[in-house]
């Protein structure tokens, strides 16, 4: 028996070709018998690349009998045509012919590592995606190793186990592909601890032929959904909680996957009914600012009237109004309206406020228990209080306000007044405290600005010369409200619509741990606003709310990874075991954190280091489980299992090289540099970035010593200096044109956004449409801009769309009406169709901008692009030129080339 041996080896790595591992199965055996037709047959274990595209296999050395010859290219080519080929276990792939007299062989196999199919699978994206096994040569990667995992990720195919999961005895780890299944004696080891496991009784039927999913190799992930017992005895729901023999046979892989899930959806449709009519669903407090004026109070009651008629029946709402005083409404109360008043100037703690409005609170919290919720009528279920909370959002005014003075607004008391309201009513199913407001606090806890007008409201520059006398003082009320709401899982969303700044920058600690909506516009009459609402609010296919609450992500890994913290909105459990690293980066000291809401697209950097003393064979795999577990819109707790594997390599191995994923890689560092910039002034966090970039290059370039022309960068590689380039200028990092609100609005989008859309932020993507053809991309420069073509501008925040000097003049003539000029009428439609597109995905809805060249609204796209051509160049005709000092991306790479070839 011949043994596939994976090691290093000499040889060219093809740029974006990777080795893959994704099963411990790897080592596998050259069928010896065929050998000797001169056949070389190898047993690759196809199923458990996950559809991954093979992209082929290279023969590195054939020793013959007496010499060795070696070989770079590949002998035999899988292409993506070939797919069928794949997802199959026991297909035996002819390999090649080679000559029969060999004796050794060393193979090696390779997949196309494309990072975003790998992401369509997984939900993951890993910075490096072959780790080195010891502390200094991860620290030599400069990049630490990471992965974004954006948990809840739609994927195409989700196999949804109506079952519990089994468990790991000794580690906790859940039963998956990974694990070695011994049929006979009913045995799995688990891959992360060895520990050997027992399968229950109802696995009795477990075979080779007869798998349970989470066994099945091509899930990487699968989501567990086992609805408790029924209290309706005659349920004939599966009293079983585990799996129950019904397997996947790998032969008729689709048409089981689309009965699994018809057998669940019917299953969970069946269940949930009964469910629905004694459960309590999610809760919703609306905290309104009455100092609103009138027209934008119109608007938000209009929308919040329109999210009352249409919530689920068992959802519980409360509604508090706030001025300079807060107004908790009585719900319950029917003779007429009833508030409990509290004076906004006023820090009140949790157990106060209960006290103050009469709510108990029982010692130990039970799921499901509605006695504390019935005695009291601040939150009810709106089946029952439609009529009272409908009159009472008809009935709120707006407040008269004090000529020449800000209004008395009292946000602080406010919020955690409502948040007292959850604490008291333990409603423990999912919660949001939902701030609508028009301006910035000027009262109480969590004050922003005195109402006096003289007294501006805080800048950047106050910020960092001390000139914000409310600041801290208030970041630091709300960072302990931030504790509130994360114990209780209650969500805080922020929604403003002021022309001035509203104290976001204080506010932002609670909304973004809790995983809240934040959203700042001008008008509550704004399209934007309606289209948030109506997105957090939307149904699925069987008409639960889509909102995912009270979420926990639990980590598991191989012994020799350690876990060294998340960045995201999530807040560290502090939960340590042996898995926990000293390094501590963001939310850390524990392997589980807690999310008060996430969606599908919610997407977490978690960070990690090796042991101290490896003992690891380089060409081992090592594993990392993701453990989701969320309740679902249908109130039923879920858990989505996420199992990966990759493979430690040895010193100075390419393998480094060719999974090195340059947009993961930036996403992540994006994310340590905003962590840094709340703490540092902009001009050390870019210090820091390029210094970070220097040492990135120098490690990975390839160059001739002290010669910056000879420097290069490999394929993967190539663009990394470019979004580090982009990352310095954005928003993010220089907060020069941002107010402190707008800053804290982008950090917060930026932490919790995915890779595709993290680097839309960092380095904007520009297409031009011209009549030379179909739209093109093209570079974010600042060359682009020509007076006869049309840009498509996207930083995810703008979508700008614009027009070139003579198009925008066509356009004023009236050409595109003539149909003469069919052409330009097309010209000029086609970005416009494209900008919808862009928008429609995105919550908050990305602002739209038109502008013509040389118009004032073209800064949005002129502050973005690289300067090449500034006003110290000389003019070139026709295109614009960018007033900066900043330095173009050119002079940028010279000199990073100059300093990476310095050693
Ligand atoms: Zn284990």
């Amino acid at each position: 028996m011949f043994i596939l041996i994976l090691e290093e080896f000499q040889c060219l790595v093809p740029p974006k070709l990777s080795p893959i591992l994704y099963h411990p199965l790897q080592y596998c055996p050259l069928q010896d018998e065929l050998l000797h037709d001169c056949l070389v047959y190898v047993e690759l274990e196809p199923y458990v690349f996950g559809g991954i595209h093979l992209a082929g296999v290279f023969l590195l050395q054939c020793k013959l009998e007496d010499s060795s010859r070696a070989l770079d290219k590949p002998i035999m080519d899988w292409s993506k045509s070939d797919e069928s080929n794949l997802g199959k276990p026991d297909k035996r792939d002819e390999l090649s012919q080679v000559s029969s007299s060999l004796d050794i062989i060393n193979l090696i196999v390779y997949v196309e590592m494309d990072f975003v199919e790998l992401e369509a699978i997984e939900g993951l994206r890993w910075s490096w995606n072959s780790w080195p096994t010891s502390k200094s040569e991860v620290s030599a990667l400069v990049i630490p190793l990471s992965i974004m995992c954006t948990p809840l990720m739609q994927f195409n195919e989700l196999p949804l186990l109506p079952y519990d999961p089994l468990i790991c005895g000794k580690c906790g780890a859940v039963l998956n592909p990974y694990a070695r299944v011994d049929y006979q004696s009913r045995l799995w080891v688990c891959p992360f601890c060895y520990q050997k496991n027992s399968f229950p009784r109802s696995y009795a039927g477990i075979g080779e032929n007869n798998l349970p999913a989470e066994l099945f190799p091509t899930y990487s992930t699968v989501e567990y959904h086992h609805v408790r017992k029924s209290p309706n005895p005659n349920s004939n729901l599966n009293p079983n909680p585990n799996w129950s023999g019904n397997g996947l046979s790998s032969s008729s892989l689709s048409s089981l996957m689309s009965s699994s899930s018809s057998l669940v959806s019917s299953f969970s449709s069946s269940s949930l009914s009964g469910m629905d009519s004694r459960g309590i669903g999610p809760a919703f407090v609306f905290v309104v600012d009455t100092c609103s004026p009138d027209e934008e109070l119109r608007a938000l009651k209009n929308e919040l009237l329109l999210v009352v008629a249409q919530l689920p029946e068992n959802s519980l709402v409360g509604l508090v109004t706030f001025d300079s005083m807060v107004y908790v409404h009585d719900l319950g109360y029917t003779e007429c309206s009833k508030v409990v008043l509290f004076h906004g100037e006023r820090e009140l703690s949790s157990d106060q406020i209960q006290k103050l409005l009469g709510i108990s609170h029982p010692k130990h919290p039970q799921l499901g228990k509605t006695s504390a919720i019935r005695k009291q009528g601040f939150l009810l279920p709106v089946s029952e209080c439609e009529f009272n909370i409908t009159s009472a959002i008809e009935e709120i005014h707006s407040s008269v306000a004090v000529p020449g003075h800000r209004p008395q607004r009292s946000t602080g008391l406010a919020i955690s007044t409502s948040i007292g309201v959850l604490e008291g009513c333990l409603a423990n199913t999912g919660s949001r405290v939902m701030v609508f407001t028009s301006g910035p606090a000027t009262m109480g806890p969590g004050i922003v600005v005195e109402s006096d007008r003289s007294n501006d409201i805080r800048t950047h520059r106050d910020l960092i010369s001390g000139h914000a006398p409310f600041y801290k003082k208030s970041c630091d009320f709300y960072k302990k409200l931030m504790q509130r709401f994360c114990d209780a899982s209650v969500v805080l969303d922020f929604f403003a619509f002021s022309l001035d700044q509203v104290g976001a920058a204080e506010l932002k600690v609670p909304v973004e741990s809790s995983g809240g909506f934040m959203m700042l516009g001008e008008s509550f009459e704004s399209d934007q606003f309606r289209k948030c609402l109506r997105h957090i609010f939307s149904r699925d296919e069987d008409g639960y709310l889509k909102m995912y609450f009270n979420a926990t992500i639990e980590i598991v890994v191989t012994k020799e990874v350690k876990i060294c913290g998340a960045l995201g909105p999530c807040v560290s459990h502090r939960r340590k075991n042996s898995s926990v690293s000293e390094t501590e980066i963001g939310q850390s000291g524990t392997n589980f954190w807690k999310l008060g809401t996430l969606t599908n697209k919610t997407c977490i950097a978690f960070f990690f280091q090796v042991g101290d003393e490896q003992k690891v064979q380089p060409g081992s795999a090592f594993f990392i489980q993701f453990i989701t577990r969320y309740r679902h819109g249908d109130m039923g707790i879920r858990q989505r299992v996420t199992t990966a594997a990759r493979r430690w390599v040895g010193k100075r191995s390419p393998e480094i090289a060719a999974g090195f994923d340059q947009e993961a890689a930036a996403s992540i560092m994006a994310r340590l540099a905003i962590q840094r910039a709340e703490r540092c002034y902009a001009r050390d966090v870019i210090r820091w970035l390029d210094k970070t970039l220097i040492q990135f290059t120098s490690k990975f370039g390839d160059y001739v010593q002290e010669d910056p022309s000879s420097f290069r960068l490999s394929s993967n590689f190539s663009l990394y200096p470019q979004f580090m380039y982009y990352l310095r200028r954005s928003q993010f990092i220089d907060v020069f044109n941002s107010s402190p609100d707008e800053t804290a609005f982008f950090r917060l989008m930026l932490n919790r956004e995915g890779v595709v859309g993290s680097l839309i932020m960092i380095q904007p993507t520009l297409f031009q449409y011209s009549f030379d053809g179909p739209p093109v991309p093209v570079l974010l420069d600042v060359s682009s801009i020509s007076p006869d073509i049309i840009l498509l501008f996207d930083s995810y925040f703008y979508v700008v769309i614009h027009y070139g000097s003579k198009i925008a003049q066509w356009r004023k003539l009236g050409y595109d009406r003539d149909p003469n000029h069919e052409n330009l009428r097309k010209l000029l439609e086609a970005p416009e169709v494209d900008a919808e597109q862009l928008v429609a995905e995105r919550i908050p809805v990305p602002k739209l901008i038109k502008c013509d060249q040389y118009s004032s609204q073209a800064r949005f796209l002129l502050a973005k692009l690289n300067p090449s051509v500034t006003q110290k160049s000389e003019y070139t005709d026709g295109s614009d030129i960018i007033f900066t000092d900043d330095v173009s991306l050119q002079v940028f790479i010279d000199h990073l080339q100059s300093l990476a070839v310095q050693g």
